[in-house]
């Protein structure tokens, strides 16, 4: 079976991954980064999600030799002209607290009336392969509460509704937020050039 590295650090996003994969009955060998000797971590210093879910691919490409999947992902809030975008994993200012970013998020747009509250989380999905280099959007639209709802998921997703929905991405089974994530759409739309290079197993 071929070999796919996940380079991502965060096990919450390779555990959706492998799931979504499987659901859709891809097989590949989904190695994460633990599983594969060490390389420097990439500087993500793109200005589009497409740019550093190359960067973070290619990183991993060139590290093992072995096709990469890359993603990279943000929520872009309308009154924040887009903002925190590519900086959502450190919008409070260290990377990765969770809690923290929500809350000032949360106090950025305190004023703001619930309808002009639409926001969007936004994954890019990267392949690298010796045969070439893909990479595909996936989107999804919502408003932002203002107070956070449910236990699931992670980051923003307590505060994120999804347009139609009547909970929050926070509030819904793995599985109902996968049929609709950004994430999942990217994923799904990547997918074919997975199952390709599946098919050929360049490993
Ligand atoms: P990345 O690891 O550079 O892609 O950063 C993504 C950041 O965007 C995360 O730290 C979260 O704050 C936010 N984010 C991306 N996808 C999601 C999601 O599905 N739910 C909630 N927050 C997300």
């Amino acid at each position: 079976m071929m070999k796919l590295l996940v380079a991502s650090s965060s096990a919450h996003k390779v555990a959706e991954l492998s799931r979504i994969l499987m659901a859709d009955h891809v097989m590949v060998d989904l190695v994460n980064l633990s599983g594969v000797p060490p390389y420097p971590e990439p500087v993500e210093d793109g200005s589009t999600f497409e740019a550093n879910a190359l960067i973070k691919a290619r990183a991993g490409f060139a590290a093992t030799g072995l096709p990469t999947l890359a993603d990279d992902s943000g929520l872009e809030v309308d009154v924040l002209n887009g903002m925190p975008g590519v900086r959502s994993a450190r919008w409070a200012g260290g990377h990765g607290d969770d809690q923290e970013n929500l809350a000032l998020l949360l106090r950025q747009i305190d004023d703001v009336e619930p309808a002009r509250r639409t926001a969007r989380f936004v994954a890019a999905m990267a392949v690298v392969a010796a045969s070439g280099e893909t990479v595909v959007r996936g989107v999804v639209e919502g408003v932002l509460t203002s107070e956070p709802h449910g236990e699931h998921g992670f980051g923003y997703d307590p505060i994120f509704q999804p347009l139609g929905a009547t909970r929050t991405t926070a509030q819904m089974p793995d599985a109902d937020k996968d049929a609709i994530s950004h994430r999942g759409r990217a994923l799904r739309a990547i997918i074919p050039t997975i199952r390709a290079l599946a098919a050929k197993d360049e490993t």
